[in-house]
């Protein structure tokens, strides 16, 4: 067996041609630049892309495969030089009503698969153009479809509060999904702000495995979280097993942001901008009593609102969630610094997984060493994230230990 880095939530800026796809991400993030980020830079060997039923978009990848870039496995994925996976997929935003959003991703086999749910999606999005688009079906509903086209569905940063499942809509999946549509939901992407103890508070999620994806809107956060999958090779009927972890495919690790660096760990008042940091729940604003938009309920907060276990308690196959500070939050790694390991290591995978302490600090010196082992380590100390900003890396006090 083989070991992969993935990340399977990463988003396109822009067609080749620089027509805008997500309107808040890059348009330098082409599905071109995307491959190069990823071989070139990060060290990623499957890479889902989450635009993949803009029309523009599956013109720009039907483009690649003719000038040979791309190719498409008949296992399934699309492949590029031997060396990575590109899992064509769709995130698209559902609606129970009462603004109750919540965001999902599919990822399909082929791409006769993903043109067919784009083409039946066209009846439900207005600007098709633009990713993550509203579709106005319930969650079931746009399961029932991506199912029905050959893709697998799963619940995109499942405890965000603006727009997942546990955030937004419901404290129970069994209350929004059929019995049916359940079984064919392998895998809840976890997102910035929650980690596997803080998911393991849910007993429903204990046959699901766990993605660790960046959701990434510009190139230099791809790969800022991911998810290690060990398979036979690089190709869709594999990385459709392991979620499933049959046939000894599983997942390995999972390689995150401590939660108190997510954007939305803590309740946040935008009124009173203060991030709430006494006890959760947390769910109106100790300052100014508010609870409405204004009061965004933090991912810890809602987790202790809705958990149906006192104790997190992960099944046995759960692997491990380590926490790693990606390399731009590492006080000192400047873009120059980070170019000069690129070099010497070859990918910020390398730099995170494999080179020693020894070997980087004869390339940017012993304390610069330290601390990218420490930020590896996830022991670099931390201020809580809330209300959409990232939490911080505390430059000289000891790590306080995280506590639910
Ligand atoms: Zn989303
Ligand atoms: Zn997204």
């Amino acid at each position: 067996m083989n070991q992969y880095f993935a990340d399977l939530h990463i988003h396109l800026g822009g067609s080749s041609e620089g027509t805008p796809v997500k309107i808040t991400a890059s348009r330098k993030l082409t599905f071109d630049a995307v491959i190069n980020e990823c071989v070139n830079r990060k060290g990623i060997d499957i890479a889902g892309i989450v635009d993949c039923a803009c029309p523009k978009i599956i013109r720009d990848i039907e483009d690649l495969i003719k000038k040979g870039i791309i190719y498409e496995l008949p296992e399934g994925g699309l492949l590029h030089k031997d060396r990575l996976l590109i899992i064509p997929a769709s995130e698209t935003e559902a609606s129970e009503g009462n603004g109750r959003l919540s965001h999902h991703i599919g990822y399909f086999p082929y791409m006769k698969n993903i043109k067919e749910f784009s083409y039946i999606m066209k009846d439900h999005i207005k600007n098709q153009e633009l990713s993550s688009q509203q579709c106005g079906l319930k969650c079931e509903e746009l399961y029932q479809i991506i199912i029905k086209c050959g893709g697998i569905p799963v619940p995109a940063h499942a405890f965000t509060p603006h727009k997942s499942i546990y955030g937004k809509v419901t404290d129970s999946i069994k209350k929004i999904f059929s019995p049916e549509t359940l079984l064919s939901i392998p895998a809840v992407e976890l997102g910035l702000s929650a980690d596997t103890e803080i998911a393991d508070y849910l007993s429903e999620l204990s046959e699901m495995s766990f993605l660790t994806s960046s959701d990434a809107h510009s190139l230099g956060k791809i790969a800022r979280e991911y998810t290690v999958f060990e398979m036979e090779r690089l190709n869709f009927t594999e990385f459709s097993l392991a979620l499933r972890r049959n046939s000894l495919r599983r997942i390995i690790s999972n390689f995150g942001m401590n939660p108190k660096l997510g954007k939305y760990h803590r309740s946040y008042c935008k009124k009173c901008d203060k991030v709430i940091q006494t006890p959760p729940p947390v769910l109106k604003c100790p300052y100014c009593q508010r609870d409405d938009n204004d009061f965004i309920i933090g991912v810890l907060d809602r987790l202790t609102q809705i958990k149906d276990r006192e104790k997190s308690k992960s099944p046995d196959f759960r692997p491990p969630y380590f926490y790693q500070i990606p390399l731009e939050f590492v006080p000192g790694v400047s873009k120059r610094i980070l170019d000069k390991l690129i070099s010497a290591f070859g990918s910020e995978m390398a730099i995170l997984n494999i080179a020693t302490e020894e070997e980087i600090a004869e390339v940017v010196g012993e304390t610069l060493a330290e601390k990218i082992m420490s930020a590896r380590n996830g022991t670099l100390a931390l201020e809580s994230g809330g209300g959409g900003k990232y939490g911080f890396v505390k430059r000289d006090d000891k790590q306080e230990k995280f506590q639910f």
